[in-house]
């Protein structure tokens, strides 16, 4: 190990050593000397130092015999993350450990500049709890546990019960401890009082993972640290803190009479939907509940989620929220009303346009129906939404929110300020309106669309003359089978799966249920071209409506769905 050198504390006294490199350590013989003047210094060797009351912390000369807390005036070198520093007549406090009576280690630390400390003494590893020998455990009183030094010595003077406090910060709590666990066992019960910051509260956990559930406490300060409230004359508050420290009980463990009124709350049914299948499978529209509406583009979504609305704000008289990413807002009223009059008002073939009738029809959903209008060109982030849902729910009144649709919503993949890939974008935006959906008591509808690369394989049946043999041996099941296999066009009608949510089955594994739609779209017959089939793909309460299949005839003239 090569010699260290620095400023000799002695020479700088008579301000010699400019360069300060006189003192040359020699942890062989763990002192450091000066070449110079001959000042030594033992590296470990303990100090000497006097019981005052020390009057910046508000501590007694009393509290400090207690704790075997010491003032020095100490002339003398300080490791720092500098290099060795050498200080002149520096106030420091020297707090003592003992074991049978004898000083083992001592913590020297400037009163003045927390950057100069250091350990001396025989053992200056010990990590047991500092302040041990004030107290003796008794299963009458809780001890108390602080992070430094002096605040123990403030909980005791403020409150005359007993506390120590762990010997190196808040950075090796889990491991001293570990290794007190049997003494502490020995008292009423443990209250861990932390200082209230960061530091504190991560100390706070680590504590908690070593130590028996039950046993421990956790107060609150209302200030820094307990010396912090000391020095500001909080004596009773202090003591108020200790006393009124909360039992720490994991969030996640609940006992039955701290859930007993949910346990007796009926369940209810959700707000009605506009066909009876949809209230069977969903017991209606639930608050907290995600509920994804899958289908392919062209299939009939937007119409059927209209009747959806519409029966909301018409026979629910429930607040709505709509975000209808690719049509405007304006478009989206046009359909609502057009639901009121049975006609397909957004299309120009429409002959019937009463204007005061219109109107009439939308000014009655004022105050119940609310848009999201887009004002800017690259479409909504994922944080305005968010904004704006909150603001719908606390603002208005909302209790349901539609977002039509997921594609266009993750059409800006950026989290952070970063670019990121498709899928993960998309899985970022399910996790964040799951987390939402369990945090206001919203229905969620949120339309998505089947995924696109899926649509593009093609089915291959073999059908040459040399293959005519064996297609025409393939039977009813085995055809059905290649006909559905995963990759047919949606436009014959197909059903999608789970699976088939565009940018990734996250949003269905997290949502609480999800609704298929599908048409034949190319048929040439008018019946079959004009029927949704609807399926539950996904249901939360009863799992016998999973996977039922109902159908939904379009009414050409009315644009309606019955
Ligand atoms: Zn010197």
């Amino acid at each position: 190990m090569a010699s260290e050198t620095g400023p000799c504390p002695q020479c700088r006294k008579n301000g010699r050593d400019e360069s300060g490199n006189n003192l040359v350590t020699h942890p062989k013989y763990n002192y450091r000397k000066c070449f110079a003047c001959n000042y030594y210094e033992a590296i470990n060797a303990p100090l000497e130092g006097k019981y005052i009351d020390i009057f910046d912390r508000k501590l007694t000369k009393a509290t400090c015999e207690k704790y075997g807390i010491q003032v020095v005036s100490y002339t003398g070198s300080f490791n720092t993350k500098h290099g060795l520093e050498a200080v002149t007549d520096e106030r420091c406090a020297i707090f003592n450990t003992y074991e049978k009576g004898q000083v083992i280690r001592q913590k020297v630390r400037s009163l003045d500049n927390k950057q100069y400390m250091k350990l001396l003494g025989t053992n200056t590893k010990d990590k047991s709890l500092w302040g041990k020998h004030t107290c003796s455990p008794t299963k009458k009183l809780p001890i108390t546990i602080t992070e430094g030094e002096f605040d123990a010595a403030a909980v005791f003077q403020a409150t005359g019960m007993p506390a120590v406090s762990i010997p190196n910060g808040a950075g090796n709590v889990g491991e001293t401890l570990t290794r007190e666990l049997s003494w502490l066992q020995e008292w009423k019960h443990v209250v861990l009082m932390f200082d209230n910051d960061e530091a504190g509260a991560e100390a706070v956990d680590k504590a908690l993972s070593v130590l028996p559930v039950g046993q421990v406490r956790i107060a609150k300060l209302p200030y820094k640290d307990a010396n912090e409230m000391l020095k500001e004359g909080k004596e009773a508050e202090l003591k108020t803190c200790l006393w009124n420290a909360e039992t720490y009980k994991p969030e996640c463990i609940v006992t039955i009479s701290d859930i007993i009124d949910e346990v007796l709350k009926k369940p209810e049914y959700g707000y009605s939907l506009p066909w009876d299948f949809l209230n069977e499978g969903t017991y209606g529209l639930q608050p907290n509940n995600i509920y994804v509406w899958l289908g392919a583009p062209q299939v009939g979504k937007t119409e059927a989620m209209k009747e959806v609305i519409f029966h909301l704000l018409e026979v629910e008289k429930v607040k709505v929220g709509m975000f209808c990413l690719e049509q405007g807002s304006a478009n989206s009223v046009q359909r609502m009303v057009a639901t009121k009059v049975n006609k397909r008002l957004h299309l120009p073939s429409n002959e019937w346009w009463n204007e005061d009738e219109i109107r009439a029809h939308a000014m009655e959903l004022e105050g119940r129906l609310h848009l999201y209008q887009n004002s800017s060109s690259s479409g909504i982030t994922l944080d305005s939404l968010l904004i704006n849902i909150r603001y719908m729910y606390y603002c208005f009144g909302i209790k349901v929110i539609v977002i039509d649709n997921l594609t266009a919503l993750c059409n800006t993949p950026i989290i952070d300020g970063k670019y990121v890939r498709d899928w993960v974008f998309t899985d970022y935006v399910a996790d964040k309106l799951h987390a939402l959906s369990r945090e206001l008591p919203l229905s969620i509808i949120l339309v998505a669309h089947t995924s696109k690369d899926r649509i593009s394989k093609q089915i291959h049946i073999p059908t040459s003359k040399k293959n005519k043999e064996s297609y025409l041996m393939i039977g009813e099941v085995q055809m059905d089978e290649m006909i559905n296999r995963p990759g047919m066009d949606w436009n014959s009608g197909r059903m999608p799966g789970l699976e088939h949510i565009d940018g990734g089955d996250r949003i269905g594994r997290l949502a609480d249920y999800v609704i298929g739609l599908a048409r034949d779209t190319v048929s040439k017959n008018d019946v079959i071209r004009r029927t949704l089939k609807v399926k539950f793909l996904k249901t939360r309460l009863a799992s016998e409506h999973c996977g039922k299949e109902y159908k939904l005839m379009y009414d050409y003239e009315t644009g309606r769905y019955s």
